[in-house]
């Protein structure tokens, strides 16, 4: 769903209906004087709510700790300085005040300051918090993190980690853990896949899900984020809360607790080598991010988050930012702004956390365009996601986290309450995530309009007062970064492609072969030469890596431009790479063994037939025929209409499945003895005739 954004307009109305419609009590309090102050427990943090007082320029948040019997146990403290610019309604204000010991009692009051003058406190109101989630004496409810156990004082170890999402994993059905790969240092790069009652059981049937991805903890030295995975994890694992359930019951929720596990353990940004891995996930030249990439690629998740830490203590409990790379397809962009703006930007509001968009105010020349970014590399694999950031430092806005477990705590309850928040959305728009995401593929696939190597979408400017008044900066390509003429293909000589790198650690490095096996593309195979078309759904993804221009690429692939366009009658006969942009064939098409036809916007009246090609790849074409393909070679065929009947028998393609996705056919469509078998991205096809088992579910 795509919501509206308020107008200054309307919130101007709301403050004038409710100052105008307001009663007045018969013992008013002091005009100035905060009245209505509510306080609504959650894990982690407390939301306040009251009546805003006309004129006041701010308010201050006082919290006590109080005993049994309301006695004040310690002094108030200022705990929380509630700005115009907090969130995107005015007449509700509310604030989330963590970082206290959950389970602790306090008495808060609230007051407004009219410029510096202070105005009168309104009246208490006390309550006690809520504990760490799950009862302590009920199995796997009462496993508690490092983290938890020490008051925050010291975060979960990796031993602990381990430790913990094993007992998860044993004690609770939803629960399974997998090792995606090893850090440099050895350590398990683990993921839980959590779904209700059991997890489906191959990644394939996990990717039926549409399963929803949260990277915790990239960053060594950014743990808050993580903190937060390990005790969403254990709600999901065992909370009986019938929303569990049901968000459980709708999707597979994957989450990886700590890809960077040399760097959390010895405190750094960068793995063991020094490498940023946040700079690595497009040229995969470390296993961590080899390991997340492969996991993308298998169990195909349709949303994701990423999270951080920042330093900007200026503005925003939680920055965040939608992929914004040019060749992210518009539909991601805009579902992901959707997910930030629209969903989070809400919520927070009455949650009172205070999103913005990452850089927040004065926030300097961050959020950019590049590829490697996972945020970017998520968007260019049609992935709806965003980056989080928790602020570092509790700023002039939440003045006691001086206190380093209360400003620890403060970051890792808004990173769960913002995890919690994902998963409601993906709960409630999902039909948008997927439509979003066909389309992206579809318009990918298409290989239509210009790829950039660098530049960015602008961040239209929220309304003010928010932070989001001064988004990030620009980031528009530069001319030299624009290629307006985009190539079928790239081609890559075998020494190119199967060659020793020297990019990864230690000096040894995978070979590109295996990095755009990761990355999960088509590859076509003639001799010695290896095409990779740009008809397949990561088509904004392939040119940054294999093209001269790249920045940051992995080598200079030829560019293969269509040698078949326009009309062309009779029949044909294809023969070594060729590749059909824009061409209508009347006649039938044979490929030849060996031979691989690549097509775009093309109609062919058939019939198609290839036995043992190297590749078919059809996408945005109509063949008005039957089709027959018979290969060991790859095979994709995306929004394609096929008047059929077609016939997918017999191929053996190793780890490559061959893809058919989005299609519309007219006739019968049989799939027997194919090995892997075919599968369809998510995105259904249109079959009016009778189908094979095989393909009797794409
Ligand atoms: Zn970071």
């Amino acid at each position: 769903m795509r919501r509206q954004r308020p107008t200054l307009i309307a919130v101007s109305t709301l403050i004038a209906v409710t100052l105008t419609t307001a009663p007045t009590p018969a013992n008013a309090a002091p005009p100035d004087q905060v009245t209505a102050l509510t306080a609504h427990q959650a894990d982690g943090y407390t939301t306040l709510a009251w009546q805003p007082v006309d004129g006041a320029t701010d308010y201050q948040i006082e919290r006590t700790p109080v005993d049994a019997d309301n006695t004040p146990t310690g002094a108030p403290t200022i705990v929380g300085i509630w700005r115009p610019n907090r969130q995107i309604n005015q007449h509700a204000p509310t604030f989330a005040d963590a970082g206290y010991n959950p389970g602790d009692t306090f008495q808060w009051r609230v007051r407004a300051r009219t410029g510096t003058t202070e105005q009168p406190y309104s009246d208490p109101v006390t309550a006690t918090t809520t504990a760490p989630w799950g009862n302590p004496t009920t199995p796997g409810e009462q496993l508690r993190t490092g983290w938890e156990t020490t008051h925050a004082a010291q975060y979960t170890t990796d031993t602990d980690e381990y430790a913990y999402t094993a007992a998860i994993d044993a004690l609770s059905d939803r629960v399974r853990v997998v090792e995606l790969g090893r850090t440099v240092q050895n350590r398990p790069i683990n993921m839980m896949v959590i779904g209700h009652p059991t997890p489906a059981a191959t990644p394939e049937a996990v990717a039926a899900t549409a399963p929803v991805a949260i990277n915790c903890n990239v960053h060594g030295n950014e743990p808050g984020d993580r903190e937060a995975c390990l005790i969403m994890a254990r709600q999901l694992a065992f909370s009986t809360d019938p929303r569990i359930t049901d968000l459980l019951s709708h999707t597979t929720v994957l989450i990886v607790p700590t890809i960077n596990g040399d760097g959390r353990a010895n405190n750094t940004r960068g793995n063991s080598t020094g490498q940023d891995l946040n700079r690595d996930y497009s040229l995969i030249r470390q296993p961590e991010t080899t390991a997340y990439i492969t996991m993308v690629r298998d169990y195909r998740p349709v949303a994701g988050y990423d999270g951080h830490e920042f330093g900007n203590s200026r503005a925003g409990d939680l920055p965040m930012l939608p992929p914004r790379h040019q060749n992210v397809a518009q539909p991601i962009f805009d579902q992901s702004q959707d997910m930030i703006e629209g969903h989070m930007y809400a919520k927070g509001a009455e949650a009172g956390w205070w999103a913005c968009p990452y850089g927040c105010e004065g926030g300097g020349n961050v959020g950019l365009s590049e590829e490697t970014i996972l945020r970017n590399t998520l968007g260019l694999k049609n992935v709806t996601n965003s980056l989080l950031e928790l602020r570092s430092s509790g700023g002039q806005t939440r003045p006691d986290e001086g206190n380093t477990t209360n400003n620890r705590r403060r970051k890792t309850y808004s990173a769960l309450w913002t995890f919690h928040q994902f998963l409601d959305y993906h709960r409630a728009d999902r039909a948008d995530i997927l439509k979003a995401r066909s389309e992206a593929i579809e318009t990918q696939a298409a290989n239509t309009g210009r790829l950039v190597f660098r530049g960015s979408r602008p961040i239209p400017a929220h309304p003010a007062p928010h932070p989001g008044d001064s988004p990030p900066p620009l980031d528009a390509p530069p001319a030299d970064l624009i290629l307006g003429n985009p190539p079928c293909a790239y081609k890559l000589t075998d020494a190119q492609y199967n060659g020793a790198r020297t990019d990864g650690p230690g000096g040894v490095g995978t070979t590109v072969a295996q990095r755009i096996a990761a990355h999960g593309w088509k590859v076509i195979t003639i001799g010695d030469d290896h095409y990779i078309p740009l008809n397949q759904p990561e088509r904004g993804l392939i040119p940054l890596l294999l093209d001269g221009k790249g920045v940051e690429k992995l080598t200079d692939g030829e560019r293969v431009y269509p040698t078949l366009t326009g009309r062309r009658n009779g029949p044909l006969a294809v023969t070594g790479f060729t590749c059909a942009d824009d061409a209508t064939i009347n006649g039938p098409v044979t490929v030849r063994a060996g031979a691989a036809l690549v097509t775009t916007a093309t109609t062919i009246s058939g019939p198609l037939t290839a036995a043992g090609a190297a590749g078919i790849l059809l996408a945005d074409s109509t063949i008005n025929g039957p089709v027959r393909i018979a290969t060991t070679g790859t095979i994709s065929i995306i929004d394609a209409t096929i008047a059929g009947p077609v016939d997918l028998s017999g191929n053996t393609t190793g780890t490559d499945a061959p893809v058919l996705a989005g299609t519309t056919i007219r006739g019968p469509l049989n799939c027997t003895g194919n090995n892997p078998t075919p599968h369809n991205l998510g995105i259904a096809n249109t079959v009016h005739g009778p189908r094979t088992t095989q393909c009797a579910a794409l």
